[in-house]
């Protein structure tokens, strides 16, 4: 037998964390690592946060799981605060952020064929998106190569240009139900589309009587510095969907909706047995209490103008690598002018630091939100470091 015990659908770099110490994760083989990826904008209170572990060890002790068929008093509390925090009236626990998203892609169809509109199914998604694995999200997504090998893919997805506001217009037609977006597109390379294009697309769906669907997964839970990204663009979606931060480190994930474009969320049409179970509920109430707020929101833009003033004049320092910052908040995309990917692993194994790298020669830097400046400094002597260290035709 040649296949190993584990399914090697991941393409695993030689790091093996086994320990996180707040901004740093400690290897296998004892070396230390500055975590500028934080496992892919998941861990947003760093990896030893006491009021996380406290929350989850004392609800651990109390209540692990119940099912679904039971009133949920852990589930209430947490929905109350995203309601009262947020455009959304009601909220559904997912364990993933594709589950997130596959719930709001449910609502949005079941708005539709609640009062009979059966041709309303199709939703205009963006090129170079990422909604997840599922056979549903990888259907939203216009990347051929997460559907290479699970065909076929699911129907009702339109694609058209990130950005592109005439290309969406021409898009709808009578079969058009919804528009589905990332505020800031994560994986295809932190792209942050203007304000007057979110805002149109809420206009199109006003006129047209479509669900705005956001999937603030990677960019949502105070990582841009604000609660939502939409927040900062001046448009509130009918729909969202929530993961990654929302639990601080435990599968967590959450999709939000108006009480409208809930209307075809009755009993018996959607369900999950381990969404919002009462760990997950106790990890969200830490995370909350922790970022949600003025003063955390604050720290993270304060945060996010120290790091991007500095990374903006050390780019200067080599033109021929780099292009520009780009991102909010510490959802930060570095341009490059070669493949990222080469130079993440030699940041990586020649100067531990732990950064992401993303489509459009992108480079993603996704610290924990509770980074202090004495991070940016050592991020800032690793990056120049690796890159005066660096050669592409090494790498390649
Ligand atoms: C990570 C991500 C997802 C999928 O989340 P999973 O928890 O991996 O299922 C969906 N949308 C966006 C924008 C993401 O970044």
């Amino acid at each position: 037998m040649s296949i190993s015990s584990l399914m090697p659908v991941y393409p695993r770099c030689a790091f093996r964390p086994v320990r996180g110490e707040h901004c740093h994760l400690i290897g296998e083989d004892g070396r230390r690592y500055l975590d500028f990826a934080s496992g892919i904008a998941v861990n947003l209170l760093g990896h030893s946060h006491e009021g996380l572990i406290g929350a989850i060890q004392q609800q651990a002790a109390t209540l692990m799981h119940v099912s679904n068929l039971y009133g949920s008093p852990q589930q209430e509390s947490v929905a109350d605060r995203l309601v009262e925090l947020t455009f959304a009236d009601t909220v559904f626990f997912t364990n993933s952020g594709a589950e997130a998203v596959e719930c709001a892609i449910k609502t949005a169809r079941a708005y539709h064929q609640h009062v009979g509109n059966l041709d309303k199914y199709e939703l205009i998604t963006f090129k170079e998106a990422f909604h997840g694995r599922t056979l549903g999200t990888i259907s939203a997504s216009n990347q051929e190569k997460m559907h290479k090998g699970f065909l076929p893919i699911l129907p009702g997805f339109k694609y058209v240009d990130f950005g592109d506001l005439e290309a969406v217009k021409a898009a709808i037609g009578p079969n058009t139900g919804g528009i589905l977006i990332e505020p800031i597109q994560g994986e295809g390379g932190v792209k942050v589309p203007t304000d007057e294009f979110l805002q149109a697309l809420r206009a199109l769906c006003d006129e047209h009587d479509l669900m705005l669907i956001f999937d603030e997964v990677q960019c949502g839970v105070a990582r841009t510095g604000t609660f939502f990204a939409y927040e900062q663009f001046g448009v509130v979606p009918d729909i969202l969907a929530s993961a990654k931060g929302i639990g601080g480190g435990f599968p967590l994930g959450a999709c939000l909706a108006t009480e409208k474009a809930a209307r075809g969320m009755v009993a018996g049409t959607h369900g999950s047995t381990y969404g919002g179970n009462p760990l997950g509920m106790a990890a969200a109430n830490a995370v909350l209490d922790a970022v949600a707020n003025e003063p955390f929101l604050a720290h993270v833009r304060d945060m996010s103008a120290k790091l991007t003033g500095r990374l903006e004049q050390f780019i200067g320092n080599y033109p021929d690598m780099f292009e520009l910052v780009r991102g909010r908040g510490l959802m930060l995309g570095l341009k490059m002018k070669m493949e990222p990917r080469p130079f993440v692993a030699h940041l990586r194994d020649n100067h531990q630091l732990l950064c992401v790298s993303a489509g459009d020669k992108t480079m993603r830097i996704l610290p924990p939100l509770v980074i202090d400046e004495s991070h940016i400094d050592e991020f800032m002597d690793k990056l120049s470091a690796g890159a005066a260290s660096y050669s592409p035709e090494e790498a390649a």
